[in-house]
Order: C-alpha cells, then sequence, then structure tokens
C-alpha cells in the first residue's frame, strides 16, 4: 500500500468510527432554529437544531438527527462539534473553507485539521453532496 492508499484508508477509517458513535445526535434545548436537508441520490435526511448565546450570534450548540450513510452522518457529527462556540461569521467562513477543500482546492489549516478527513472524498463527486448536506442545512439555518 502507498502512502496516499494508506493514509485514505485511515481518513475512511476515522469517518466509519465517527458514524457509529456520533458524539452531537439529539435535538438541542432549546431549538431557536430547525432546519432539514435531504439528498435523494444516497438517501441521506437529516434535521439540524440550533441553539444560540443570548444576543443570537454566537452557535452555543448544534443538534443532528436523522439517517443517512456513514458520510453523512460523521459529516454532521464533525460539524456540530466544530462550530459549537463560533459567530455566525465565523461559521460561514468555515463552512466556505470546508467545501474549498472538498472541492480540493484549498489545504485546511491546523485549527480545522479534523475535518481533513473528508479529503479525500473530493475524488467522488457524488459523495461530497452527503458530507456537504449539514453544512448546507447549517448555512441555509444561518440566513
Ligand atoms: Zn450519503
Amino acid at each position: 500500500m502507498n502512502t496516499q492508499n494508506h493514509l485514505r484508508n485511515l481518513q475512511y477509517q476515522a469517518i466509519l468510527e465517527r458514524s457509529k458513535q456520533p458524539r452531537n445526535k439529539g435535538k438541542t434545548n432549546p431549538i431557536h432554529q430547525h432546519q432539514t436537508g435531504n439528498n435523494p441520490i444516497c438517501g441521506d435526511s437529516i434535521e439540524l437544531t440550533i441553539k444560540f448565546n443570548q444576543t443570537n450570534q454566537i452557535i452555543e450548540d448544534i443538534k443532528f438527527q436523522g439517517k443517512g450513510c456513514a458520510l453523512t452522518i460523521a459529516s454532521a457529527d464533525l460539524m456540530a462539534e466544530t462550530l459549537s462556540g463560533k459567530t455566525r461569521e465565523e461559521t460561514l467562513e468555515i463552512i466556505e473553507k470546508f467545501r474549498q477543500m472538498l472541492k480540493g482546492k484549498i489545504v485546511l489549516s491546523d485549527d480545522l485539521r479534523k475535518l481533513s478527513i473528508f479529503q479525500g472524498v473530493s475524488q467522488f463527486p457524488i459523495r461530497i453532496k452527503c458530507v456537504l448536506l449539514s453544512w448546507h442545512a447549517l448555512k441555509a439555518a444561518l440566513k
């Protein structure tokens, strides 16, 4: 196995593990915003709930529920973990960076390194929809 395949395999293992034991499944309490997302190509369907802080500018908590492939679940879970505590503005910036990484255009900085497990997906355009499902839903919820 060459180094690149080895790396991709490790990333895939990380995605599988995360999808089996997501840490952010459920609903926020209270629910300030909710948004659904569907990807009919794969059969993924999720619902996001969001809790904001008192000034409504910082995302205090994100939870998700629904069904989907390993990519969808792992991505929603990591998204919730990464963006809880971020401002609306920071969140939109990170969503954009994540999209650019999936297109193979940029490499993420160290603070977002955890999200790099999805880097290999850039070679499978049809699966990018799975990975971006929750991210698109969040973006829509922030508008
Ligand atoms: Zn999927």
